[in-house]
């Protein structure tokens, strides 16, 4: 017996379920999200949310939220030896959100949930997926609990269960990749110790690595690999600290201290007939650089309004499964980029250290190098294939649209283009000589509930482009630029005509 039909059936209410059920409750899709745990996590593992996580964050209306709680990081410092050595400027990334922001993930979680009890959903908890029965046009959930068992019939499963997915386990998917040997010790404390609390800090020693990030004024996280999965007791925190930094700390009080290893694995293929893997469940890599929780994130906000085009309108299931092409390729890239890092941060061969202190410094001292380490980490320089290679073209099809300001016709007041969006395509139209665009403003008016159109002249409303800034700044005088919902580049043309925008919307709209 069914007792409940939804379109999608979310398992797991971590970052990834509860960004995807905010985004699938914006687009008025029904719904329902599990959780096996009876309360919300108390468990603070992320505390980086990267830049491109706050734009995520800007669209689901959440941004705000996140940093009036947060800190905001705009620099780090690498040591070698106990010597200051360099600094990674975050302040100069192209970006309205130019930081790292640390928020614990319970309070990140806890946002994400109240934004989510605003739309009039809940998460279901104290509810375990325990097994799947599938069928060529649905899937039927059974789902257990103290209270009572339920089936559920979804048109979709998301398995957005963490690294432990049942539902890979289900499937019998193969989580491919290595793990490390070594183990990390985390642990949040209130600390005394000399050292800014307004910047990251990342000392390099012949021990290891030790990476300090400040939380609040008197509470820090530090990280450090260690030599083996030894044991390791609260007492040997401040040896490890004060023997890798060469600086005094004094400790008064640990919070959460715990041993971890670290992995770098996912699965084959994100899609799996009427299942669809995401976060944890479908990647892990290393915590070092803050990537995991931020690509689970993103994944979700990439399924979501694919999802909404394809249940609501009908569109082709292809829109949905170029969910699997573009997040597989982006969650490559960060195992790959993860891997290194780790390896980098893990070398304790005294021999090498002077090297890396002298490329630290060299490397960080130029701009360009600077600038692409900090993208690479801030989320900001990926890009779905089909992009264009050509390096320094900002706005390309493929890459993120840069976020821009437009400034509203009737107070003056400058906007961000994310935090107008709707949830549909943004298209920007400059210039609004509407004599030769009549065909364009049709097509799009026939459309309206896939367009949000936004026309910029000097004189447009209720948006307007003073001076023509911000032709001058895009080169282009006249055009039509389509962002897709999750704010990445679709189209661009230089004219406003409307046959080549139909052409690239065909691959995403149902057919008349
Ligand atoms: C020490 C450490 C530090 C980290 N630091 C960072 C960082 O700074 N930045 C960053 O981006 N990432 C970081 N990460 C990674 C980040 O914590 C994870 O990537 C993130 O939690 C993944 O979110 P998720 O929602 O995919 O999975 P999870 O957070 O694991 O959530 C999965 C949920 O599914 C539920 N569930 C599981 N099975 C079932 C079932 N059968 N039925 C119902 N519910 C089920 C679980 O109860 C759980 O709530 C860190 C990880 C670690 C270990």
């Amino acid at each position: 017996m069914v007792d409940k039909q939804v379109d999608v059936l979310i398992v797991g209410a971590g970052p990834t379920g509860l960004t995807l059920a905010l985004t699938l409750a914006r687009y008025g899709i029904s719904f329902e999200i599990i959780d096996r745990k009876t309360t919300p996590s108390n468990n603070s593992r992320a505390i980086g949310i990267q830049p491109r996580t706050i734009e995520v964050f800007s669209r689901l209306d959440v941004a705000k939220e996140v940093l009036g709680r947060a800190r905001t990081i705009e620099k780090g410092n690498l040591y070698f030896s106990g010597q200051w050595t360099a600094k990674l400027e975050f302040s100069r990334l192209v970006t309205p959100y130019p930081f790292v922001t640390l928020l614990r993930q319970n309070e990140t979680e806890a946002i994400l949930e109240d934004a989510l009890n605003g739309h009039g959903h809940s998460v279901q908890r104290g509810e375990s997926l325990v097994s799947l029965t599938h069928y060529p046009s649905r899937v039927l959930a059974h789902l257990e609990s103290d209270a009572s068992n339920r089936t559920i019939e979804a048109k979709y499963v998301v398995g957005a269960d963490g690294a432990n997915s049942s539902i890979r386990r289900m499937l019998a998917l193969p989580f491919s990749g290595k793990s490390f040997k070594e183990s990390w010790v985390l642990a949040d404390m209130k600390a005394k110790w000399n050292i800014s609390r307004e910047e990251v800090h990342i000392f390099f020693s012949d021990r290891g690595v030790l990476e300090v990030f400040p939380l609040t004024d008197d509470t820090i996280r530090i990280t450090g690999n260690l030599a083996s999965d030894e044991s390791f007791s609260e007492a040997e925190l401040r040896k490890l600290i004060e023997q890798r930094s060469h600086m005094d700390v004094e400790i008064d009080e640990v919070e959460w201290f715990s041993l971890f290893r670290v992995h770098n694995r996912m699965v084959d293929s994100f899609i799996h007939n009427r299942v669809i893997l995401m976060g944890d469940a479908a990647h892990i890599n290393s915590p070092v650089g803050g990537q995991g929780m931020n690509t689970g994130i993103a994944d979700s906000f990439n399924l979501g309004w694919k999802l909404w085009l394809h249940l609501k309108a009908g569109s082709p299931f292809h829109v949905v499964a170029s969910y699997r092409d573009e997040r597989e390729h982006v969650a490559r890239n960060v195992l790959q980029t993860t891997n290194v890092a780790t390896e980098v941060l893990q070398t304790t061969l005294p021999v090498l250290l002077p090297f890396q202190a002298l490329g630290a410094d060299v490397f960080t001292r130029v701009n360009l190098v600077n600038q692409k380490i900090t993208e690479r980490i801030a989320q900001l320089h990926l890009s779905y294939p089909g992009h264009s290679r050509i390096p320094f073209l900002r706005v390309t099809k493929g890459k993120i649209f840069p976020e821009i300001e437009i400034i509203r016709t009737d107070d003056g007041l400058r906007t961000k283009i994310s935090e107008i969006a709707d949830g549909r395509f943004q298209v920007l139209i400059l210039d609004d000589d509407k004599r030769d665009a009549t065909a364009l403003y049709d097509y799009l008016n026939d459309h309206q509930s896939f367009f949000q159109i936004i026309t910029l002249s000097k004189t447009s409303r209720p948006f307007f482009d003073q001076g023509n800034e911000l032709a001058k700044s895009l080169f282009m005088k006249r055009g039509v630029l389509v962002i897709r919902p999750d704010g990445y580049l679709l189209h661009k043309q230089r004219h406003l005509r409307p046959e080549a925008l139909q052409a690239t919307m065909a691959a995403w709209l149902p057919t008349p």
